[in-house]
């Protein structure tokens, strides 16, 4: 059997269907490259490691034989870590069937055939008893299923079943525990990522404000996580409202409740401010008694962080639904709810009524369409003001009163900014600022446009950022070539093409820490993993 795979044509920005073999993953390239961030970090891998042997070696001063269960194997890297301090079983549960079958391969290389048996299943397919793929419970769970928001990947879910079902009652498991930290922030750049601000223009009749409609002010965005490298941001992006505070934990040799609840904290902030962002992270104990700790703080909670690189865990960025103005001294509670997947935060200055029964656990969900539209750095990009300017600089220069505009470029602000500087027509495009009898939104690819499209008017000034969402990489916005290309018997023979001209640049680097997501490993740990780089490279 075969499947289908969508992907984008960045050359005509259509987006086409390829035939892939049924067991062709094309999450592939993803998930190679984040195995080999993980088996180029030197802390994680020397902490899971003690972690390991001091929990094989508990497990062993009770009498007890060690029988472990690894969920999410890998490489099987953990499992062999337990193998070699000790254990005397070792089950390698992996759903990914290309990553199960090199676990399979280096898990031989390395000696551990008789010790580790890799099971290709999702860990809530496997079963336990005489003819199941496990002989018996586990009294060792072992596991590294965190992403940077701690539960996207899906750990609580897998816990939950995991001591259902798999593991003894007592068992000790690695990591212990994991703690979420958070801190209050105000910060324009970051809040711009998530909202539009308004847009000034300067007019020849007069400076003009485009404004975002109400459903979009009051939009709470969308779920999934704004992960990013908190120890590139500069001290000077963001004023700090809070101290640091625990906002959960969640202990993993205990089972684990996955269902949706909620956390709230009581904050004193430190600095009066506009509370717009919760900035948050995570650290995880491999032990009971906290020794052997692996953080995510950043650079400005622990100093060592600005020399910790690591892409697969980074920082987590929260957008309140509102900016709060709050008062240094003046306690406020900051609410934590979660579902499955997903942890999402409000502010308030009052304690609610704690009456669970009442309390409404939904996840953000984006209710005005720009959030599916444009991603946090596109809201970056519009709400620059700078950008703008220059974009309103060349319009003028351009535009005039009768000129007839076409704008190709996704989700884009040119046609309003065109409007406001006097284009008399701008066909394509958009929304709040009752613009619908001025602005005309042409749902055809360009080498589909006809003259009615355009009420049998040529095009006098064609426009473009250019910006285009299926462009996954910079060059790929010389989409606009091919589209200005594909409409030219609308344009008027004097036609102004803005941008006139693009020139791609490039220069060669070394990074100091990026290569590493694509790079051999060799060994990890003292065991060879070669294999897994047979598939990175
Ligand atoms: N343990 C390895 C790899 C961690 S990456 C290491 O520490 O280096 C997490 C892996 O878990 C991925 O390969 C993913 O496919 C797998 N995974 C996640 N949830 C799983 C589940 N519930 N059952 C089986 N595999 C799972």
């Amino acid at each position: 059997m075969k499947t289908f795979c969508g992907r984008a044509n960045p050359t005509t920005g259509a987006m086409e269907w390829i035939e892939e073999d049924e067991d062709y993953d094309y999450h592939q390239e993803i998930a190679r490259s984040r195995y080999a961030d993980m088996l180029h970090d030197k802390d994680r891998n020397m902490k899971y490691y003690q972690g390991i042997r001091a929990a094989v070696s508990r497990v062993k001063e009770r009498g007890e034989k060690a029988i472990v269960l690894d969920i999410g194997t890998g490489t099987g890297l953990l499992s062999m870590m337990a193998a070699s301090a000790g254990a005397d079983f070792c089950y390698a549960v992996e759903v990914f069937k290309p990553m199960a079958n090199a676990a399979v391969k280096i898990v031989e290389k390395n000696g551990f055939r008789d010790k580790i048996k890799v099971i290709n299943k999702h860990s809530t397919e496997v079963t336990v008893g005489p003819d199941g793929d496990m002989q018996c419970r586990a009294n060792i769970l072992v596991t590294e299923l965190f992403d940077t928001e701690l539960i996207g990947e899906g750990a609580l879910p897998t816990y939950e079943h995991a001591h259902k079902y798999l593991v003894q009652e007592g068992c000790e498991a690695v990591p212990h525990r994991a703690t979420v930290y958070v801190q209050l922030v105000e910060s324009k750049r970051m809040w711009s990522w998530n909202k539009l601000f308004p847009v000034r223009v300067e007019a020849e009749d007069g400076e003009k404000i485009i404004v975002s409609p109400s459903e979009m002010e009051n939009c709470p965005g969308v779920p999934s996580v704004c992960d990013i490298q908190l120890n590139q941001m500069p001290s000077s992006d963001f004023t700090i409202l809070s101290n640091v505070v625990t906002m959960f934990s969640v202990d993993f040799s205990k089972p684990v409740r996955s269902a949706s609840t909620y956390y709230r904290v009581q904050l004193e902030p430190i600095q009066s401010g506009k509370a717009q962002i919760v900035l948050s992270w995570w650290d995880i104990d491999m032990d009971p008694s906290g020794t052997i700790n692996c953080t995510m703080a950043p650079y400005w909670v622990k100093s060592t962080s600005a020399f910790q690189w690591r892409d697969h865990w980074m920082q987590c960025v929260y957008f309140l639904p509102n900016e709060e103005p709050v008062v240094r001294g003046d306690a406020v509670y900051l609410t934590a709810w979660r579902d499955q997947y997903s942890v999402w935060y409000k502010l308030q200055k009052a304690r609610e009524e704690e009456n669970k029964a009442d309390v409404h656990i939904e996840s953000p969900v984006c209710r005005c369409q720009a959030h599916l539209l444009w991603n946090r750095p596109r809201f970056g990009e519009l709400n620059d003001q700078n950008r703008t300017r220059q974009y309103v600089r060349a319009l003028m220069k351009v535009l005039k009163t009768d000129s007839v505009c076409l704008c190709i470029s996704d989700g884009s602000l040119l046609p309003v900014l065109a409007h406001c500087l006097g284009a008399k027509q701008v066909p394509y495009f958009f929304l709040a600022n009752h613009l619908e009898d001025k602005i005309k939104i042409i749902e055809a690819r360009p080498e589909l446009l006809t003259s009615s499209h355009l009420e049998d008017k040529k095009i006098s000034v064609l426009l473009g950022e250019p910006f285009f969402t299926t462009s996954l990489l910079p060059w790929h916005n010389l989409y606009f070539w091919y589209a200005r290309t594909a409409v030219t018997s609308h344009l008027a023979s004097n036609v102004t093409v803005l941008p006139q001209s693009a020139s791609l640049h490039m220069i060669i680097v070394e990074f100091q820490d990026l290569w590493r997501i694509r790079s051999p490993c060799g060994t990890c740990e003292g065991f060879n993993v070669q294999t897994m780089d047979d598939m990175i490279k």
